[in-house]
């Protein structure tokens, strides 16, 4: 404790601590006077300096305001971050257990273009086509909310209630948890991946750097070879 005060101590400027340290108020003295043989402390989380006066000997302290122990949270950045489950179903009937998933935790700031890149590559799939994001999973083109590649690339939308996806915001599409989106990729090959917001986290360094936080079940081959040639696998 005593060594973690003095640390703070030491870290104020030279002529701040100087100055501070000719400037403490004697009770006796009934003055300002220099401190002698002092020791730091923490006293209610704030650095206090212990000593004597220096001209009459009598005890004196002083508290530094301003000068607190060492935060142990981090400064809030205001930073959220989203934790979603992304994934495919490889099988027709769409059972749980043949699930291919992706937990994927990324800034709420992102764009739903960044998110889809984040997407095909914990996936292992090239970002090389167009994509949208529709909340009608049966029949996308009906969809009410949809956000598409071919708004921002200028192409002509499909409808006017279609907007891009590289001015628009996680934040501003997803907003609880349980909010379900169909990521479809490539409109020839029609990759379908669920897109399920699962919780909205504060986060405690402002690190933007999107994470896979778990992987189950092993990614499809994007362009899997010829037929014939896994015959025998
Ligand atoms: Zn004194």
């Amino acid at each position: 404790m005593a060594k973690e005060a003095l640390k703070k101590w030491m870290e104020l400027p030279a002529n701040i601590r100087s100055k501070i340290l000719s400037t403490v108020w004697c009770g006796q003295c009934r003055t300002a006077v220099t401190i002698c043989d002092y020791s730091t402390d923490f006293d209610g989380g704030v650095v206090v300096l212990r000593g004597f006066c220096g001209a009459c000997g009598h005890k004196v302290a002083r508290v530094l305001e301003g000068c607190g122990e060492s935060s142990k949270r981090a400064p809030q950045c205001g930073l959220e971050y989203y934790i979603f489950d992304v994934w495919l179903y490889w099988d027709e009937k769409c059972t749980d257990e043949k699930k291919i998933l992706r937990k994927i935790q990324i800034a709420g700031t992102k764009s739903l273009y960044n998110f889809a890149k984040v997407i095909t590559q914990a996936f292992g799939f090239y970002f090389d086509h167009c994509f949208g994001f529709y909340n009608n999973f049966q029949r996308y083109g009906d969809s009410s909310m949809a956000y598409e590649l071919f708004v921002d690339v200028d192409e002509e939308p499909l409808s006017s209630t279609r907007k891009g996806v590289k001015k628009v915001k996680i934040n501003q599409v997803f907003k609880s948890a349980g909010q379900k989106m169909l990521f479809l990729f490539d409109y020839g090959d029609e990759w379908r991946f669920v897109v399920e917001l699962k919780e909205i986290n504060q986060a405690e360094k402002c690190d933007l750097k999107p994470k896979i936080l778990e992987s189950i079940g092993k990614a499809p081959e994007q362009y899997p070879p010829c037929e014939d040639e896994v015959e025998n696998d």
